[in-house]
């Protein structure tokens, strides 16, 4: 089995993932919390995924669940970016999974640990093919996607709804880090996170981004 990042139109620098990005994902997970900045994690650039790959259960978890969220691309390098210019540095979107081990993750999550486990074991990050952004043409602040799962809507998300818009993130994580081309950016999932199955296959869909899909291999 070869897990190796496939070739990528980009080199990609670092993956960014904002976790608690949608209201009615907090409540479905049990939270009650609306978080003050945004929560970030991150995930090594080797667990990117392309579409039409097999995914394989990683074998210490139990629920392997999807999320489904927009992806940014930074396109140039930014410090203590302004929400007004923020825009500005985006030069892609794309779909993609932010694949999470439930089970682990609520463990570690009770013993106070460090998420890794649970969200960067390897293809963790299937990754769509990147759509060239502008502001004029793509509006982010109302962009509508979807997930599937064998043809079954499980999620359906509206970038209007997130807690901090995609303009918020990009000033934060600026403040935090260099924000640098080759940067992917994981916005966070709307509700209806569930477990996969194996054989199962996932498909991520916008009507502005494409769609793309992944089929988990069977036992
Ligand atoms: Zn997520």
């Amino acid at each position: 089995m070869n897990f190796s990042a496939h070739n990528l139109a980009f080199t990609p620098n670092r993956i960014f993932c904002i976790g608690k990005n949608y209201s009615e994902h907090i409540k479905e997970l049990g939270g009650t919390q609306i978080p003050e900045e945004p929560v970030v994690f991150m995930k090594p650039v080797c667990n990117i995924v392309a579409p039409g790959e097999t995914l394989h259960l990683p074998s210490f978890g139990n629920e392997l669940h999807h999320e489904a969220e927009v992806v940014l691309l930074i396109g140039k390098e930014g410090k203590n970016i302004l929400k007004a210019d923020a825009l500005s540095y985006i030069s892609a979107i794309t779909l993609g999974l932010d694949l999470t081990l439930r089970d682990v993750q609520n463990k570690l999550k009770k013993a106070g640990l460090p998420w890794e486990l649970s969200k960067s074991f390897e293809q963790s990050a299937p990754l769509g093919i990147f759509k060239d952004y502008s502001p004029k043409k793509i509006d982010l602040d109302n962009l509508f996607f979807s997930c599937s799962v064998n043809g079954n809507l499980r999620q359906k998300g509206n970038t209007r709804e997130m807690i901090f818009p995609i303009a918020n993130l990009i000033q934060a994580l600026s403040n935090w880090w260099t924000l640098k081309p080759g940067d992917v950016i994981f916005t966070g999932t709307p509700a209806g996170v569930a477990p996969l199955q194996p054989g199962d296959k996932i498909e991520v869909e916008s009507p502005v981004i494409g769609s793309f899909s992944w089929s988990l291999a069977s036992a």
